[in-house]
């Protein structure tokens, strides 16, 4: 299989194979179990994954990590001798039974407009110190990381998080990302915080207008080490082994959920079965190899999973994992639309060509949020997709929908709605012809499908900021200078693969894509070191530079400060200049 016609063959062949009867069972079987990850239902949830690929033939291994996961309980807000009910997120810190009591303070923020805003701090447009020492926040919102540990630093006692709609959603509150490690366990949160609906924070707000003396908070949570089943199943394709490549695609998604969780995210890991025993029957006609995994822990650990993973086969992945494909809440009721995906700039082509190809319909990029399974940026994996078809803007604007992070755009997200209904048949048949289209076109395009030449611009346009941020109070140069040269070098890099008398194979070019992508992605979405993992916190374009934007205001309010945050800047700046230069070696003909 190496030329062109058999790659639009194989496809082909694939998309016959789709269809949703393995998937559509799992779906069935998986609305009877609350899948919280430790517990006995999730484990059947593995169980009933590891059992279907076994009749089906797939060779797979069942991991069995401990995961270090917080188990929200009980929770309530009172005031004035009437109670109401919450949910802890989960990493809240518990409360003493008789709860935290003191006066409340109301915080109100605008309503989120998008997924993206979803985890912004948006009292962070404040400036100065919340007044909450001493006292019990209620605000509206989900209580994301970025606000919790605001409200912490300034001295509250307890939070309260009015989120939109009738319902409560579930959620986690800490910043860290997966099994905290003795650097990063202090940013653990260190306040009991609470979820309650709109219609009980309406009453909340009022009780508090009208001077309602003293609110109460309790909340209970497991916090802990849970034994926890991670199935992964491997399809070796024809080109794989036999002194050939070991490189392969990794493609994953959660199975353990809130609540039922069809909609996030059975329908997720239905799809994963699927494209298990498509890409089997095709394994003969695969130029590389597939691995699929399932991952506990997500929703009450930060995604302690694929984490736990990433940690534990760093190596394997640093040498053959060629990128990684997360698949949440596809197939959901009401979504026909593909206007808020997210991919990596390197693999806009192809991810904008499966949708457009498999639909018929446009899809919009957004960049990769800090959320997800994204837990393989700090080894260099390009990654594309997270959440997939959405309802339309249009739909969710004329029906009064809030953003959510999941389940299609449909409200049910992270609550006891989130059942059988949620899910859409012919809906799950077309994200899965998507999958099957993206994912055949990584395991058998002769050159891989990424372009870092528009990685490249990403970073300029975001440097280019950072000039403009920086004026006078830091040199950028080194940056500018080394991201203009591996301009250069890819510029010829890709016209000479793109070219008929290329000068390289394609093992080799193919070896420097990957490469590409070890050295480019950190720098493009990681602040921290090689094979750690940044915090659950809002993260910015080349986020080594993110302390340019605070060099004005350092210079205004503290300015003996700002000749160490400059000499951090100058630090970071090297770094990232001596990674491009790094890039453009690897790349160019006669380094
Ligand atoms: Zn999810």
């Amino acid at each position: 299989m190496t030329n062109s016609d058999s790659v639009v063959d194989v496809e082909r062949s694939l998309l016959a194979g789709v269809s949703t009867d393995v998937g559509w069972r799992l779906i069935e079987r998986f609305s009877t179990l609350v899948r919280e990850s430790g517990m006995a239902d999730e484990h059947a949830g593995a169980d009933y994954i590891v059992d279907e690929l076994s009749r089906m033939g797939i060779d797979h291994e069942v991991h069995e990590p401990e995961l270090f996961l917080s188990l929200p309980r009980a929770a309530s807000v009172s005031w004035n001798g009437r109670e109401c009910r919450a949910k802890p997120p989960a990493f809240a810190v518990p409360t003493p039974s008789e709860g935290v009591v003191a006066p409340g303070v109301y915080l109100p923020v605008p309503p989120m407009r998008d997924l993206g805003e979803i985890f912004d701090d948006k009292h962070a447009a404040g400036g100065g110190e919340p007044p909450v020492r001493g006292k019990i926040v209620v605000t509206n919102g989900y209580a994301m990381p970025s606000v919790v540990q605001r409200f912490e630093r300034a001295g509250a006692v307890a939070q309260v998080y009015i989120n939109p709609g009738a319902n409560i959603h579930w959620g986690i509150c800490t910043p860290i990302w997966g099994t905290p490690t003795s650097d990063n366990i202090e940013q653990k949160p260190r306040t009991p915080v609470v979820a309650v609906s709109q219609p009980d924070g309406d009453s909340l707000i009022d009780a508090l207008e009208r001077g309602a003396a003293e609110l109460t908070v309790r909340a209970a949570l497991d916090e802990g080490w849970f034994p926890c089943k991670l199935p992964v199943a491997t399809i070796k394709g024809a080109g794989a082994g036999a002194g050939a490549s070991d490189d392969f695609l990794l493609v994953h998604g959660h199975y353990d959920s809130w609540g039922i969780g069809i909609g996030d995210n059975a329908v997720g890991d239905a799809t994963l079965l699927e494209l298990a025993r498509i890409f089997h029957e095709h394994r003969d006609r695969l130029q590389r190899s597939l691995m699929i995994a399932w991952w506990p822990g997500h929703s009450t650990g930060r995604y302690a999973g694929s984490t736990w993973f990433a940690d534990n086969f760093a190596m394997q992945l640093r040498k053959h994992c060629i990128a990684a494909v997360n698949i949440d809440s596809p197939g959901c009721r009401g979504a026909t639309a593909y206007e808020d995906v997210m991919w990596m700039a390197e693999a806009d082509t192809l991810c904008r060509q499966s949708i457009q190809d498999a639909t018929g319909q446009p899809a919009a990029r957004r960049r990769p949020i800090r959320a997800g399974d994204y837990s393989f940026n700090q080894i260099g994996l390009t990654s594309f997709f997270m959440l997939l078809s959405n309802i339309p803007q249009e739909e969710r604007e004329k029906h009064g929908l809030y953003p959510v992070g999941g389940c299609g755009g449909n409200i049910a997200w992270h609550t006891e709605d989130d059942v059988l209904d949620v899910a859409n048949r012919d809906g799950l048949e077309h994200d899965l012809r998507v999958y099957v289209t993206a994912i055949g076109r990584v395991l058998n395009s002769a050159i891989l499908p990424f372009d870092h030449r528009l990685a490249v611009e990403e970073m300029d346009d975001a440097l280019r900021e950072y000039e403009n941020e920086a004026g006078d109070l830091a040199d950028l140069s080194v940056v500018r200078q080394e991201l203009d040269g591996l301009r250069t070098s890819l510029a010829e890099f890709y016209e000479d693969v793109e070219s008929d008398t290329v000068t390289q194979t394609n093992d080799s070019i193919n070896r420097k894509i990957t490469e590409l992508s070890r050295i480019l992605v950190p720098l493009n979405y990681a602040r921290g070191r090689r094979f750690d993992h940044d915090p659950a916190l809002p993260l910015g374009t080349i986020p080594m530079l993110s302390d340019v934007a605070t060099l004005k205001s350092c210079r205004s309010h503290t300015p003996e400060q700002l000749p160490f945050l400059q000499a951090g800047i100058r630090r970071n700046a090297n770094r990232i200049a001596a990674a491009l230069y790094d890039a453009a070696m690897l790349v160019r003909h006669n380094p």
